[in-house]
């Protein structure tokens, strides 16, 4: 009998798998039910329910072609524009799901493994076992349906020669024999690995001669002997109540450094290895970059969406609507919000056929990465400047609201005529968990890096941009009239 599409609970209990995962000082044992990441891990489970549900589970799965199950639409392989659009139907529900609020959602890594089997090629000419091994995983892994995170960047560390005797900083082949590579060292930034099952360990940071060792692309699981997640701070666990922190104590997806301690992973999960050119080329020489991204353009346009709607809402309760810099303040976020949703549409009728694929216009794309880095810190700064005061003129906590020391005084300052002051407090506490608290700031720091730095996609945009059809206008145009004729030289 076919398996049902996975389940919440299905999921939750995958997680439970004896990882080794700290924060805080102490090494965490089930933490699942962790305060510092037991909502998180809920969310996921909750993505999984929503998409096993009957009514929609057309719109959010497909039958994979060797199970027959239904599983996530993040792991079809378009083969038409047709089923690009519904693909990418099912990634705007997902990020509909959170808002926009959790970026390494399952179908991110599910999207860069499916654009490596799509470059499978690239695959068989680094070597045929490799290419077999990355294409038996993807099967295995649509099958089972996963959610996987990655660190695929070296920590800065280790950019801080000379390295210490004997270390090894950048996550490095250490050891190899017939049945795999040993890994050693460290890679950032994983986030989402709370919620995932899977890690992918790579390196798109580019490689020079002497660095085969970091050159390796494998698929571990989270529990792996030797795999050691080390969490920044939680906001989950400092949030207190969702009143409070509406965004911070649900979509928490926490980032982990990873540290390998002599990680062992066999060879049917190494799909790259001890070389420095297929380390860079499976990333840009096919359309795993532009591919892997094209989700997170889609997360992003709905949670811009979110946050429009949320700028508009506090600028009516604090009676800013009619005024017409305001008015313009707003007109110029919606025309962003519209540009990078635009963007998509554009990613997808400009879409092109790779192989017997169809995937999404990867200079668009770039360009959607170059605008949307700069344009978030803009977007959240014209909040900050159309909220003034009334994110920070707020009851300390939702306890002020039911202490009768400060209920009655916090109704009087707090309520309006059309309003009670839970209400508006309720809204004005989400806009500071949007734009100002601790997990704002980390979801700015997110936005500008989750892709790498600015100018590395600026020059990707550069190089992926058909200049042709800009410089040919020019030339056109140049060609079109006749200088004067005046002396030449030399004739
Ligand atoms: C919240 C968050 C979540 C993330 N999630 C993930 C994840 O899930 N998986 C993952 O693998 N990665 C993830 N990343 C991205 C990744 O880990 C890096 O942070 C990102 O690639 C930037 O690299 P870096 O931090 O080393 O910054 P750097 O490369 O050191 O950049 C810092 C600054 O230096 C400048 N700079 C550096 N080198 C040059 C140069 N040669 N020329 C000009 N300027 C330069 C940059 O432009 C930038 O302004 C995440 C990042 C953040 C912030």
């Amino acid at each position: 009998m076919t398996q049902a599409a996975k389940t919440g609970s299905d999921h939750l209990k995958a997680l439970q798998d004896g990882r080794w995962i700290s924060i805080n000082g102490e090494v965490v044992s089930n933490h699942i039910e962790h305060p510092a990441f037991r909502a998180a891990v809920k969310t996921a489970a909750d993505l999984y329910d929503f998409s096993s549900a009957s009514p929609n589970l057309e719109k959010m799965t497909f039958r994979s072609p060797t199970s027959g199950r239904a599983v996530s639409r993040a792991w079809q392989l378009p083969t038409t524009y047709q089923e690009l659009v519904e693909r990418r139907q099912a990634l705007e529900q997902i990020a509909c799901n959170t808002s926009g609020w959790v970026g390494r959602t399952p179908d991110h890594v599910a999207s860069t493994l499916s654009a490596m089997v799509m470059g499978i090629d690239l695959f068989e000419r680094h070597g045929v076992k490799r290419a077999s091994a990355l294409q038996e995983y993807f099967t295995w892994a649509r099958d089972n349906d996963i959610w996987a995170g990655y660190a695929i960047v070296p920590p800065q560390t280790d950019r801080q020669p000379p390295a210490r005797q004997g270390d090894f900083i950048n996550a490095s082949v250490c050891d190899e024999d017939s049945e795999g590579i040993t890994i050693k060292g460290a890679r950032q930034l994983a986030t989402g690995l709370p919620m995932a099952q899977e890690l992918l360990l790579g390196a798109v940071q580019p490689l020079k001669p002497g660095d085969e060792r970091a050159s390796f692309t494998a698929m571990v699981p989270v529990n792996a002997k030797g795999v050691k997640l080390m969490s920044r701070k939680s906001y989950e666990q400092l949030a207190g109540s969702t009143f409070d922190y509406p965004l911070s104590s649900r979509f928490d997806e926490n980032d982990t450094v990873v540290y390998c301690d002599e990680v062992k992973i066999p060879w049917d999960r190494v799909f790259v290895h001890n070389d420095i050119q297929m380390a860079r080329a499976q990333w840009f020489d096919i359309p795993v970059m532009a591919y892997q991204n094209y989700p997170a353009q889609i997360r992003l346009s709905v949670k811009l969406r979110f946050l429009l709607g949320l700028a508009y809402r506090m600028a009516q309760e604090n009676g800013l609507l009619a005024l017409p810099p305001v008015m313009e303040t707003l007109g110029q976020m919606a025309a962003e919000v519209n540009v990078v949703q635009g963007m998509i549409t554009a990613m997808e009728t400009n879409g092109v056929q790779y192989g017997k694929y169809f995937i999404p216009n990867s200079s668009i794309q770039y360009s959607a990465m170059v605008y949307s880095q700069s344009l978030y810190p803009a977007f959240i700064a014209r909040m900050r400047e159309l909220a003034g005061g009334s994110m920070l003129s707020l009851p300390s906590s939702v306890a002020d609201f039911t202490s009768s020391a400060t209920a009655e005084y916090v109704e009087r300052t707090h309520g309006t005529a059309k309003r009670s002051a839970v209400d508006r407090v309720k809204l004005f506490n989400l806009g500071w968990d949007a734009i100002g608290s601790e997990f704002a700031s980390r979801h700015a720091q997110y936005e500008i890096f989750y892709s790498g730095p600015a100018f590395g996609n600026r020059i990707r945009n550069y190089s992926a941009y058909d200049w042709g059809q800009a410089t040919t206008l020019v030339d056109n145009f140049l060609s079109s009239y006749d200088g004067p004729a005046g002396p030449v030289l030399g004739a």
